[in-house]
């Protein structure tokens, strides 16, 4: 195998070898872009050196082979005393990681080359600051050296010459500080910071490798769902520089702006700068556009290169780039993050442009996107105090108590607590904290800049670069503008719509999206939302390419009637036990409790009445589509009152001597139902099966109400459903009764009904026998809640709050099984059950009712096992109709 390519070798599509960055650096030097020469380890090395703790044996001759060639293309040699070559070894992963794995600039400097860097340059200043750089940046990322102690000694440095900026630092100053660095490195390190510059290479390359398992690291994949063994590539690549003086700089840039996707000139330049600085908000950047004013030149090209890119990515990119002295060269590319809401207008900008197609913008977007704009917003009338305002860096509404740590911040969220994390600035340090908080506010720092660029990756509300308010994290505070100080603990509310920040609690409203689908707001009018009008194109792409039809789970015609303009084309769930709470709840407690068998066919026959009315509504919402009623699931207990508040209240009236006949026997019936573990006990087609009368009630309530709604001339399409099925022969029995009725009332009514009866699969050993299941049922529908808690053997109520933190930390799975489906396991029985219910039955319906219908992995999933719908909560109609489409293109 080969571990290193050159820059001309690669391109982007190798990222899962070169890593982004790798891939990206080769395919921009492949365009022809001016790159400064270099070379990348590949992920394979470092997948070896992890798993073997050293670097594979033809490493280090591969990377001799690929030096000495780029010596000769620069005519010099690594840390050449009298004209170095400098190099920089960055770190670079498949995906990017922000900020959370290693990168050392200037290696190469060494006491002799410095003086050679000295003259070449002609600047002795710019010289002194690269070698402070190094020892810097190595000290800590490859000998691990308290990165405070070198920021310490600069800002002494800074405040013994009465300056503010580290530019105004003279050489003199600068190879003082260099001393005092190399003195940190020897007393914290226990050695000398080494003087041969291939050491220094070798030593950072193995540090970049290493990187890929610090905390940070692991942390950050975690939380974005990155695979722990992927590894990170390494890229070696020839320095130029930012800081040879004002005509020299470097800055961020995005070939469209990452909030909103409008077209134009976005991002940050910073003069006579190396690398970090921009990101790390050293000194205060300026907009891109002031870069025509500094550098005219430079600029122009700067723009041509960004169309080229996004011509040929066809898609935002950001950039970073370094100017030296007037030569500009690209660092970096790669396709941007942006928010949500921009992902929307980009992908149909594209579309308008001839860049992509309908189906290429489905794959620009995601369901987890939709649904964040789906979240409610501040309330435009509310009466509120602004206090400051930065950059709108990653949308949402954000109210929570002010924390100025992220210690605190975890600490508090655990506990329950809503937080905004306040920072001066974030580091990788904060993301445990950042992860915890409803939002974060920084009031130093842009677009992008890290809290920025961490906080649109995780979908997290963010203001960042509020200047006006003074952050002070030691004594945890704040002070806005007019001097009101806001202490920890106090709360705010924070826009990264619109940058604002907030005192207090400001009320939210519905976002315009949620608008738009309740119909309250029109795409087309030419007034309209640009999101909105964005959104309504893409759910028309998305709904033209998807086969799964999506179903709404709703028991009332309220929610049906919000599914339907959602564009639920079905309810696959109607569960029929929220029909029986309220104040009806009396009457299925004298059901439970009925000692004959007419007491309890009174009950029954007080029921259906109200069953039925139910129906009608429910049916006359969804007019014309189907509509699938379960019979009633859970066990009966849940319909009795508690059983601890019952024996006190019979005990009470026991000493009080007070009449308490009734209570008793309730409490005697509760007893009765009690069970240890009741979603194994009696619930389901169980009930059904031993409560006489039960099912059939609700077959005849069903059966009368689409007898009612044809006699109305409407459309009624009901299905029943029966619950918890193990064995067909279940089924049968209850089949064959509810056949009965439904032919009674057919009888009665003079109307053919049509009622499909199907079942849920929801028990494995239903899904292992579904050729059999399928025999007696005209459709199944995947319970995936009670088949992920039985397969798993894990307690759905109960999982969530006790071991799965621990079992997410561990890796065992990066998400609950209750949330995404299990492939391997549940969604294998899914996938045979499938399969044999059609053998048995080629025309079976089937789809899924379970929470998985609303997720967007897991309607991927579902797609591609040829279910017929999804079926989920009216809310997530949406996101399922979009993921279909994505799953179909
Ligand atoms: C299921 O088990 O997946 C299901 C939809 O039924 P319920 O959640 O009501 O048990
Ligand atoms: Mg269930």
């Amino acid at each position: 195998v080969k571990f290193v390519y050159d820059f001309t070798e690669g391109n982007k599509d190798l990222k899962d070898l070169l890593g982004g960055k790798g891939a990206n650096l080769a395919e921009m030097t492949n365009l022809g872009l001016p790159v400064p020469p270099g070379f990348t380890i590949t992920t394979e090395a470092c997948k070896v050196y992890l798993d073997s703790g050293e670097e594979p044996a033809a490493l280090r001759d591969e990377v001799s082979a690929h030096l000495e060639a780029l010596e000769k293309r620069m005519g010099k040699k690594l840390g050449q005393a009298d004209d170095p070559l400098l190099v920089s070894v960055r770190s670079g992963a498949k995906f990017s990681m922000p900020g959370m794995m290693d990168t050392v600039l200037n290696i190469g400097l060494s006491d002799k080359s410095v003086q050679g860097l000295a003259k070449q340059a002609g600047d002795e200043r710019f010289a002194w600051d690269s070698y402070r750089r190094l020892i810097q940046m190595f000290g800590k990322t490859v000998l691990g050296v308290e990165g405070d102690l070198f920021e310490d000694a600069l800002e002494a440095a800074k405040q013994a010459k009465k300056v503010s900026v580290d530019t105004e630092l003279e050489a003199a100053d600068l190879k003082k500080l260099v001393t005092k660095f190399k003195k940190i490195v020897k007393t914290e390190a226990g050695r000398d910071f080494p003087q041969d510059p291939r050491e220094q290479m070798d030593l950072a390359i193995k540090a970049v490798f290493d990187s890929w398992n610090g905390d940070r690291a692991k942390l950050y994949r975690r939380q974005e769902r990155i695979p722990h063994d992927l590894g990170t590539a390494v890229n070696v690549c020839s320095m130029v520089f930012g800081n040879l003086g004002p005509d020299s700089g470097t800055g961020v840039a995005f070939t469209r702006d990452p909030a909103s996707g409008h077209q134009g000139v976005y991002g940050d330049y910073l003069q006579n700068a190396q690398g970090e600085d921009v990101v790390a908000g050293i000194r205060n950047t300026v907009v891109l556009a002031d870069l025509e004013q500094i550098d005219k030149k430079s600029y122009d090209q700067l723009m041509q290169i960004m169309e080229t890119l996004e011509n040929h990515y066809k898609d935002l990119c950001d950039i970073e780039f370094t100017i030296e002295r007037g030569r500009l060269w690209m660092l970096q590319t790669r396709v941007g993050k942006r928010t949500a809401g921009a992902a929307f207008r980009i992908a149909t900008q594209l579309v308008d442009q001839g860049l992509i197609d309908e189906a290429e913008a489905l794959q620009r977007v995601t369901g987890a996107q939709l649904a964040q704009l789906m979240f409610p917003r501040f309330d435009e009338h509310a009466k509120v105090e602004q206090v400051g305002r930065g950059i709108a860096a990653s949308p949402g509404a954000a109210v929570g108590k002010a924390v100025f740590d992220s210690y605190t911040a975890v600490k508090w969220s655990r506990s329950g607590e809503k937080v905004i994390l306040v920072r001066r600035e974030t580091n990788p340090d904060d993301l445990d904290g950042m992860i915890a908080a409803e939002g974060i506010l920084t009031s130093r720092g842009g677009k992008t800049s890290h809290a920025a660029v961490v906080a649109r990756g995780m979908g997290k509300t963010c203001v960042c670069g509020a200047e006006e308010l003074e952050v002070d994290t030691k004594r945890r505070r704040m002070t806005v503008p007019g001097g009101h100080v806001v202490e920890e603990g106090d709360l705010i509310s924070i826009d990264g719509s619109s940058g604002k920040v907030y005192l207090g609690e400001v009320p939210v409203v519905p976002s315009p999206v949620v608008e738009y689908f309740e119909g309250r707001m029109h795409a087309g009018a030419d007034d309209a939302d640009e999101l909105v009008e964005a959104v309504h194109r893409i759910m028309a792409f998305a709904d033209r390419k998807r086969r799964l039809r999506v179903r709404a789970n709703a028991d009332n015609a309220e929610d049906a009637l919000r599914a339907r303009r959602f564009g639920a084309q079905g309810i696959g769930l109607c569960r029929t036990e929220h029909m029986f709470l309220g104040d009806r709840r009396e009457l299925v407690e004298r059901l439970i409790l009925a000692d004959t068998e007419t007491e309890r066919e009174e009950s029954l026959k007080e029921l259906l009445p109200l069953q039925k009315q139910d129906f009608v509504e429910l049916f006359e919402a969804m007019d014309g589509l189907p509509v699938t009623v379960r019979l009633l699931d859970p066990p009966l207990h849940e319909f009795l009152p508690d059983i601890t508040e019952l024996s006190v209240r019979v005990a009470l009236a026991e000493s009080r001597q007070e009449p308490h006949e009734n209570d008793l026997r309730l409490l005697q019936a509760v007893h009765r139902l009690h069970e240890q573990n009741p979603m194994l006990g009696l619930r389901g087609v169980r009930l059904g099966l031993v409560i006489p009368g039960l099912f059939t009630m609700q077959v005849r309530a069903i059966a009368e109400a689409v007898a009612e709604r044809k006699a109305a001339k409407g459309d009624p399409r009901a299905e029943v459903m029966i619950p918890l099925v193990g064995t067909v022969q279940e089924l049968e029995i209850v089949r064959e009764e509810a056949d009965r009725v439904i032919a009674e009332v057919e009888a009665a009514s003079g109307a053919t009904l049509k009622l499909a009866i199907g079942t849920m699969i929801e028990l494995p050993r239903a899904a292992l026998t579904a050729a059999q299941i399928a025999e007696a049922a005209e459709f199944f529908s995947f319970g995936t809640n009670d088949l992920t808690q039985t397969v798993w053997g894990f307690s759905r109520d109960d999982v969530e709050a006790s071991f799965f933190t621990a079992y997410l930390e561990k890796g065992i799975f990066g998400v609950s099984p209750f949330e995404t489906i299990d492939r391997d396991g549940v969604g294998s029985l899914v996938k045979a059950a499938a399969t044999a219910g059609r053998a048995t039955r080629p025309d079976l319906k089937l789809g899924v009712c379970g929470e998985h219908g609303g997720d967007p992995e897991s309607v991927h999933f579902f797609h591609e096992v040829g279910l017929d719908y999804v079926s989920c909560s009216p809310f997530r109609i949406p996101v399922a109709r979009l993921e279909a489409g994505r799953a179909a293109s």
